[in-house]
């Protein structure tokens, strides 16, 4: 017989029909009641031992964790929040969990503890209600850009590039750490590497994903992407996987109304998709912050913060007028923001950004145009002469979720910029090749997969929304 998933299981008519079930045991009770899950869905199937059904030997071996092959009849549950239950027939152990060494115990750990325990971590019910969020995120972001005739683009991971700025690299190469060669200044002789040049782990996948825009018209990307960047914050991590999108013909607004609904339809997915885990997490980060003192709580539970995201339009301003709002802000006033707003120019950290979405406006906030002095060397440049076409979407609890901008189309200012930066124009000669040949007007952001997770799932630290989370200090598994 082939086997049911649970999730299958619980929305058919139970009728004493006889079901395989496989699975792994939550709970045990009274040498009689198995609480079963597969990970098909949150919801455990409760399955009877009936007396004598299974011997005493396999019934020892009825553990926490332990994995199990169940035949038995589905029928009508008398128990309350369980539409059905399972009638076992017949038992079988596929995996046996000792009881005195498994260490995810039926009780409530610690997410610092399930991290060291990562291998495992799946199998309690917030992993495995992220991790199907996690999929469906997933896969609502290819259908979203499948739908619009989008282009999916594989750019490279490996990457002979690293003019790109967004953070340090990760080191790419075959040579002998022990004895590398040298050439006569005794330096490494890089000719003598894998791919006879320095190569590194991709920060981004844009450049390459432009050149694709310049021919497909719509494209994006969806890979990992790799920061040595040594910031042990709840929202960064070494490997994290990024979509950039990539427009032919697309201005800043557009690209600003792009980005917009297409965070818009990612949290309407999720509401529609993955109900039973939202309604958990719901749960779960309201119960966490009873922990929390009253002011840091926030208003909204999690689903209400999802549909607030689809019900609301996103604020656009300027960098300008939010440095205006800042700058006259009571935190400011009072010397309560750790970096204070005074000079035209600086960088918003995320104390700022989350004082204008969490404080000021209570919504989702576009910023745009931002000083060309703290922006990347590719965002295009506004007629000021001061700010460029840059944009970053701001979000409740997360600060900045993604960062795009109308990319530089002209040869000649992206060559000055170029210049002006101190960037490997050699390097470069593709990028600015395109400029040369048909360039257009086009306009792209990166979005933070990880980051978005965080805002769908409630979770509060970025290494609770990745399988294997990589970060300074750590790579195990
Ligand atoms: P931040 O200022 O928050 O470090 P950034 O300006 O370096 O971000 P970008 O280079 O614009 O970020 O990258 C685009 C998006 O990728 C960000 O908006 C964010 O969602 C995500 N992101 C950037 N760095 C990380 C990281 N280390 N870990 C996880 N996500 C990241
Ligand atoms: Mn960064």
């Amino acid at each position: 017989m082939k086997r049911t998933k649970i999730k299958e299981l619980l929305t058919v008519e139970p009728k004493g029909q006889s079901v395989v079930v496989k699975g792994w045991v939550r709970t045990f009770r009274n040498n009689q009641f198995i609480s079963l899950n597969d990970g098909s869905t949150i919801q455990n199937l409760q399955a009877v031992v009936a007396l004598n059904s299974v011997d005493e030997g396999t019934l020892k071996r009825i553990t926490t964790g332990a994995c199990l092959f169940v035949t038995g009849e589905l029928v009508p549950s008398p128990a309350k929040g369980q539409p059905v239950e399972l009638r076992v027939q017949a038992l079988e152990i596929l995996g046996d969990s000792d009881p005195e060494k498994y260490p995810l115990q039926p009780k409530k750990h610690s997410l610092e503890f399930l991290r060291e325990i990562a291998h495992l971590r799946a199998r309690t019910n917030t992993f495995g209600a992220v991790m199907r969020v996690r999929h469906a995120m997933a896969f609502a972001v290819h259908k979203f850009f499948n739908d619009r005739g989008f282009y999916y683009i594989h750019t490279p991971i490996i990457t002979g590039s690293d003019a790109e700025g967004a953070g340090a690299m990760f080191r790419v190469t075959t040579l002998d750490m022990n004895k590398p060669p040298r050439d006569e200044h005794g330096h490494i002789d890089v000719k003598e590497d894998f791919f006879g040049r320095e190569t590194n782990l991709t920060v981004s996948g844009q450049l390459e994903v432009e050149t694709y825009a310049l021919a497909l018209s719509e494209t994006y990307t969806f890979g990992p992407t790799f920061r040595a960047e040594n910031s042990n914050t709840t929202r960064h991590l070494a490997e994290f996987w990024m979509i950039e999108p990539e427009m032919a013909f697309y201005d800043i607004h557009d690209n600003m109304e792009l980005a917009e609904a297409f965070l818009k339809y990612l949290c309407q997915y999720a509401l529609d998709h993955c109900a039973e885990d939202l309604e958990f997490l719901d749960k779960r980060a309201k119960e966490e912050e009873q922990s929390k003192p009253q002011d840091q709580r926030s208003e909204l539970g999690l689903i209400d913060r999802l549909k607030f995201v689809v019900e609301n339009e996103f604020q656009k301003l300027s960098y300008t007028e939010a440095f205006d709002i800042l700058r006259n802000s009571n935190p400011n006033k009072k010397k309560k923001f750790q970096y204070l707003i005074e000079n035209w120019g600086v960088d918003l950290q995320s104390e700022h950004e989350r004082y204008l979405v969490e404080k000021h406006f209570k919504k989702p906030v576009i910023l745009y145009n931002y000083p060309a002095a703290i922006k990347a060397f590719y965002m295009r440049q506004n007629e000021d002469g001061k700010t460029v076409a840059a944009m970053d979407v701001l979000f409740p609890g997360i600060g900045e979720i993604i960062g795009g901008s109308q990319r530089e189309e002209r040869y000649d200012n992206l060559l000055k910029r170029v210049q002006e930066m101190g960037l490997p124009e050699k390097e470069l000669w593709w990028y600015l090749e395109l400029r040369k040949f048909g360039s257009a007007p086009h306009s792209g952001f990166g979005l933070g997969f990880e980051r978005l997770i965080l805002f769908v799932t409630g979770m509060t630290n970025i290494r609770d929304v990745i399988p294997f989370p990589r970060f300074p200090g750590n790579a195990e598994f």
